[in-house]
């Protein structure tokens, strides 16, 4: 028998009706096709109430019976879901070269979708700008009623302080002082008026990935994001670990190499310094002022500061040596890195995501699978699957928006029992066809 949740703690008689009804709410939306026979189990409750709690999810307008998976043997139980329109959510991600803003229903589909350059060396001010530009436009082409828009969740990369809303640094050339302890989420809520949260970048991919990508099929996983930073995010038993500081899964920031460059966090040959896609597009440059000869330098046109990654992974599918050398030395110190995480935490999967793996997948998986094989104990070893993220470069914003979606139940919930009269299905005519959940459309890769 499955364990109770406890949140609902084991006195349910004791609790109130309409907390125990969103409680409910919120194990349907865990997304975990729970039929009324499940919840029954799951949290002590008896059949009988659990029914009437669900019609009374049902009657509010907030839960669906999803359709029934046909069998052999008998009728199946009915899964429940949160119906998917029963409010809107806008996630955002701040990236160091693309902003993402999408808006989506409560059950993670996308409505609309805007990919916007970021232009970081612009400063923080007209990035912003920017940015909310963008979300008014996304809103506007939506067609979603203003008012069934539930919140918004903002990704940003660096060092995040979750609980007060705030960006505490953003380690990239030049942008030190413009990024240090601004209070985004609140920058936020006074333009949009809505309840926002702000998020580290990488928690908010691998949350996107527990709910609509690999991370569905198994509790225990590493997301590993490698883009101009790395980070890491971990989900043990089902639940994302975030440390008793809240800083957990800098993965960058681990020593690979004592005598390495320095790194932004002040130490020297940080995995970041040495592998990012920053590390990875510097080396190549240096090694070309040197005199190296290489592919890289026509595909750049001559011009070093053209240097990208795909640039880069361009030239190694080439063959060219130069190219292939520096995303091999990146990906043998990931895999080292990887070895020693595998060693302690035993995740099932491994799932690579961020510009680096988005961009060169094929060139990196060898070195991992050998290297990671090679240092960690064999047990361990054995138990992992390294699979590429099949979600793109909108999970961040998607994460983002599946994390505010369970802050909003609670105000969902609330409004509905309060007005059930202005119940309504959201003005979606004239709306654009509807996208499908990334996941159900991509698988990713096993490496
Ligand atoms: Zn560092």
């Amino acid at each position: 028998m499955p364990a109770k949740v406890s949140r609902l703690g084991n006195d349910h008689g004791s609790e109130k009706p309409d907390q125990r009804d969103l409680a409910i709410l919120r194990l349907i939306h865990s997304g975990s096709n729970y039929s009324r026979l499940d919840l029954a189990r799951k949290t002590g409750l008896s059949p009988a109430l659990i029914t009437s709690i669900v019609r009374n999810l049902i009657g509010l307008k907030l839960v669906n019976e999803a359709p029934a998976v046909s069998s052999l043997v008998g009728r199946k139980p009915i899964p429940l879901e949160v119906r998917a329109d029963a409010g809107y959510l806008i996630g955002v991600d701040i990236g160091s070269f693309y902003s993402h803003v999408v808006i989506a229903d409560m059950k993670g589909q996308v409505i609309r979708r805007e990919q916007i350059e970021t232009g970081i060396p612009d400063g923080r001010v007209r990035v912003l700008q920017r940015v909310f530009d963008c979300v008014h436009q996304t809103i506007a082409a939506s067609k979603v009623n203003r008012e069934a828009i539930l919140g918004m969740g903002v990704a940003h990369s660096g060092v995040i302080d979750t609980e007060k809303g705030l960006v505490l640094s953003f380690p990239r050339p030049g942008q030190m002082a413009q990024w240090k302890n601004v209070p985004l989420q609140a920058i936020f809520e006074d333009e949009f008026h809505l309840p926002c949260l702000l998020e580290d970048s990488v928690r908010t991919m691998a949350t996107a990935e527990r709910h609509f990508g690999l991370g569905r099929e198994v509790d225990d996983f590493l997301f590993i994001e490698v883009g101009m930073g790395i980070g890491a995010a971990i989900f043990v038993e089902g639940k994302l670990y975030r440390g008793g500081g809240g800083k957990a899964g800098e993965f960058g920031h681990i020593t690979v190499d004592e005598n390495g460059p320095l790194c932004s966090c002040g130490n020297n040959g940080c995995l970041e310094s040495v592998a990012s896609c920053a590390a990875i597009i510097q080396a190549g440059r240096l090694a070309i002022e040197r005199g190296v000869d290489s592919r890289i330098r026509e595909l750049a046109r001559g011009d070093l500061s053209r240097i990208s990654i795909e640039v880069i992974a361009q030239a190694a599918a080439e063959n060219d040596s130069l190219a292939y050398r520096v995303l091999q030395e990146a990906a043998t110190y990931i895999a080292r890195g990887l070895a020693d995480l595998v060693n302690l935490l035993n995740p099932r999967q491994i799932i690579f995501g961020g510009a680096l793996f988005r961009t060169a997948p094929q060139l990196l998986s060898d070195p991992l699978r050998r290297i990671i094989r090679q240092r960690s104990l064999e047990k361990s070893a054995n138990d992992v699957q390294l699979r590429i993220s099949p979600l793109g470069a909108e999970a961040g914003a998607l994460g983002a928006a599946r994390m505010i979606a369970v802050r909003a139940l609670a105000d969902l919930h609330r409004r509905a029992v309060s007005h059930p009269e202005q119940i309504a299905a959201p003005d979606l005519t004239d709306a654009p066809s509807r996208g499908d959940t990334p996941a159900e459309s991509a698988r990713g890769r096993l490496i």
